[in-house]
């Protein structure tokens, strides 16, 4: 088993954050206490920091983001431009950290994940974990909405043949060789938690017991939750298409067998004339429309595909061969 080598390893926690002033000194007392303590009994280097990347607020969350960064000296803060939502404003926080970081934690600013657990994350990754995913054990404190459609929404995923790990969301250790392999997955449409499993390495979980927001109001509506999971599905499936392709077969079978019956019909004398052809017209071109739509689907999914370019394979450890120079080569044979 490979161990990370580093001893002290440089720490970076990104945290998106929206519109998130109520909680944000809360947050950063935490994170601080935390990091501190992490700090002084020698499990990560002085150089570890809180990266805050502001997603476009509207509220003081940057003014606030600017000031503890005078006052805490291991704050960061980066702002971009607008609001781009939370995965893309968490990938750019993972990748500015990557640069100068060992391993990066990604962390909710409402404080509903349980920021206790981030010495667990650190002993896992100097176990020679390259991610670690924390998990919630239980989500009682969650809405029973929030809970009922976290929970067909994994159980969907699943079934559509989506590798996710349960009741994980984005808080999670990544070491840097992982980001390198996230960053080489380009897609425009985001869904890390559906990547972040097909990178590879050696990963572990934590588990911890979800929270209330601290303060505020979830920043995720109904709206942007539907959307969210319809990126999830349509980023890493094709079942859908392949469902038009099913029923387009199925309208088929039923076209013969209604074909079967108009014709008895007709022949007993029970049908009205005209009946009968328009009945397996329909559903034979019925049946021979949708094989084709399922078709051109295949291939549609096919160049989408390739237009996502995700990488074909992610490299972990490389030996390489003893190559002995030719001056070497004379040595050994003049000594034997
Ligand atoms: N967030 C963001 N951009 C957005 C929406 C949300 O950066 O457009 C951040 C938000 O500040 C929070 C995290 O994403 O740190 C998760 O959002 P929230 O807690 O509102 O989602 P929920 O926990 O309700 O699913
Ligand atoms: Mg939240």
């Amino acid at each position: 088993m490979m161990v990370h080598s580093n001893d002290s390893p440089i720490l970076t926690i990104v945290v998106p954050c929206y519109n998130e002033e109520e909680v944000l000194l809360e947050t950063t007392i935490r994170l601080s206490r935390i990091l501190r303590g992490l700090v002084a009994n020698k499990q990560i280097s002085s150089l570890s920091s809180v990266l805050y990347v502001d997603d476009g607020s509207k509220d003081r969350t940057w003014e606030s983001i600017s000031e503890f960064n005078l006052t805490y000296p291991e704050i960061s803060g980066l702002k971009l431009a607008r609001n781009v939502g939370h995965q893309n404003a968490l990938l750019a926080g993972l990748l500015h950290a990557k640069e100068t970081s060992d391993c990066v934690i990604s962390i909710d600013a409402d404080l509903q994940d349980d920021v206790d657990v981030i010495p667990e994350f650190i002993s896992k990754y100097k176990e020679g974990n390259d991610i670690v995913y924390g998990v919630r054990s239980d989500r009682s404190t969650d809405t029973f909405f929030k809970r009922k459609s976290a929970n067909i929404f994994y159980k969907g995923l699943r079934l559509l043949g989506v590798n996710l790990v349960f009741n994980h969301a984005d808080y999670r250790l990544m070491s840097r060789r992982a980001l390198n392999g996230l960053e080489r997955y380009r897609e425009v449409n985001l869904f890390l938690r559906g990547i972040v499993p097909l990178i590879g390495y050696k990963s572990t979980k934590v588990y911890y017991e979800r929270n209330k927001r601290f303060a505020g109001e979830s920043k995720y509506p109904l709206r942007k939750m539907i959307s969210f999971a319809l990126d999830g599905v349509t980023s890493f499936s094709v079942s859908p298409i392949r469902f038009i392709t099913m029923m387009g077969m199925l309208f088929f079978l039923l076209s013969i067998i209604t074909a079967v019956y108009v014709l008895a019909s007709k022949f007993n004398g029970n049908a009205v004339s005209g009946w009968s052809s328009l009945m397996i017209s329909i559903w034979f071109i019925g049946g021979v429309q949708l094989v084709s739509m399922g078709m051109i689907g295949e291939y549609i999914g096919k160049i989408y595909k390739e237009v996502k370019d995700r990488p074909k394979y992610t490299e972990e450890i490389k030996l390489d061969a003893l190559v002995i120079s030719m001056e070497e080569e004379r040595c050994l044979i003049e000594i034997s």
